[in-house]
């Protein structure tokens, strides 16, 4: 791995933890980023450019063995033009796919993998006839850049039509029945240059206000089928594309009543061809966490275990920093903040609560939730 040098396409704190992975590793980075402001700015080289700047894009190419990124709205362009010399995983395809939520889900459909029904919806007339198609409720989504809850609005009746299309219309969208899922659930999984795939325990995931609040890993009374459904998908992405790297996929778990109704177990939402913040809980909670699989898997090297070492539970600290001092002094409690500033709605941070049990997890995440909750205010 000498001289090893890793080129990262965003310079957030996904690109910031993969680097603190991969230097005992003993490799290098070099991050790009149009903020000079980024949370990676103090740990690597960086290279401060907008995406479609070729000759930025050219001087930090230069001498790298791999690229890879960590922001999922990277102009596909940019990936594209990196891999005319160097190699980038994952291929700039699996962003491609990604970045289009029509595209994202006729993927799906191609591998058989189950989605909420949808349509396309490029103008009024469109939406009428995907309303007729899909029935109410349902969710208006724009196709492109929606993330953390942006760029959709939840259909109950007709009378949301107006408002929802004076605040999505205009650019290429799509509709999505509303699926009244048990619980969110996402799949992690790695798969190396050699082919060879390996997935993590299923997480249970909250939001709030559409913004990832905490995730528990494993998912608490998981069916072992459940795992194995979502492993049996996670794969089917991974060869389609021939991917290397970690890919999250999002799903919507579906009680027994409904899944009569739907036919479905689980549906996908979308995919992160990336690593994900419901991952995070894998940097003390398992045995190989997903940045460092990620690393080991663009460079080449074989990936590692993936299994859970007990039960853990992730809390995101968003919008401004509680005092980490009370955090600390709690048992197998871990605080990463991200070097950010305090911004409504913006990820700071995140505390991993590990524990021998399920009742003691459960036990420790009250007390760190009511904390960082409270602190929010
Ligand atoms: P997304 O941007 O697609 O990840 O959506 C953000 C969140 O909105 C998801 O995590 C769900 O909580 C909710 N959501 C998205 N699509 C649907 C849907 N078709 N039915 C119900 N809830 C949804």
């Amino acid at each position: 791995m000498k001289n090893t040098m890793i080129g990262i396409l965003g310079g957030g704190q996904l690109g910031r933890m993969l680097a603190l992975a991969g230097y005992p590793l003993g490799l290098r980075f070099r991050f790009f980023d149009p903020s000079a402001d980024a949370p990676v700015r103090y740990l690597a080289e960086q290279v401060v450019a907008p995406y479609d700047d070729h000759l930025a894009l050219d001087q930090f190419g230069q001498g790298l063995t791999v690229v890879t990124y960590e922001f999922e709205n990277v102009p596909v362009t940019t990936a594209r033009v990196l891999e005319r010399r160097v190699p980038v995983f994952p291929p700039p395809q699996a962003l491609e796919v990604a970045q289009d939520r029509l595209q994202e889900k006729r993927f799906f459909a191609s591998l058989n993998i189950p989605t909420a029904p949808f349509a396309p919806v490029d103008d009024r007339e469109s939406l009428e006839a995907a309303m007729v198609r899909i029935g109410l409720p349902a969710v208006l989504k724009t196709r492109r850049l929606g993330y953390d809850g942006k760029g959709q609005v939840i259909l109950h009746t007709h009378a949301d039509v107006d408002p929802a299309w004076h605040a999505l219309g205009g650019q290429p969208l799509i509709l999505e029945k509303f699926i009244a899922f048990a619980r969110e659930l996402s799949v992690l999984a790695v798969r190396g240059q050699d082919g060879s795939i390996a997935c993590y325990p299923l997480v249970e995931n909250v939001h709030r206000n559409g913004i990832l609040h905490r995730s528990i890993a494993p998912a608490p009374g998981l069916a072992s089928e459940t795992q194995t459904l979502a492993e049996t998908y996670a794969r089917r992405v991974l060869e389609a594309l021939d991917y290397v790297g970690v890919l999250a996929i999002e799903l919507f778990e579906i009680d027994e009543t409904n899944t009569r109704a739907t036919g479905a177990r689980l549906l996908a939402n979308e995919m992160a061809p990336r690593v994900h913040n419901s991952g995070h809980w894998t940097i003390e909670g398992a045995v190989t966490s997903q940045f460092e699989n990620h690393v080991r898997a663009i460079v080449g090297l074989p990936t590692g275990v993936t299994l859970a070492r007990g039960y853990a539970a992730m809390v995101n600290l968003i919008g401004s920093l509680p005092d980490i001092t009370m955090l600390l002094a709690l048992p197998d409690t871990h605080v990463h903040l991200y070097d950010k500033a305090p911004r409504p709605g913006r990820k700071l941070g995140h505390v991993t609560i590990c524990a021998g049990d399920a009742t003691q997890l459960a036990d420790r995440l009250a007390v760190v939730e009511r904390y960082v909750l409270a602190e929010a205010r």
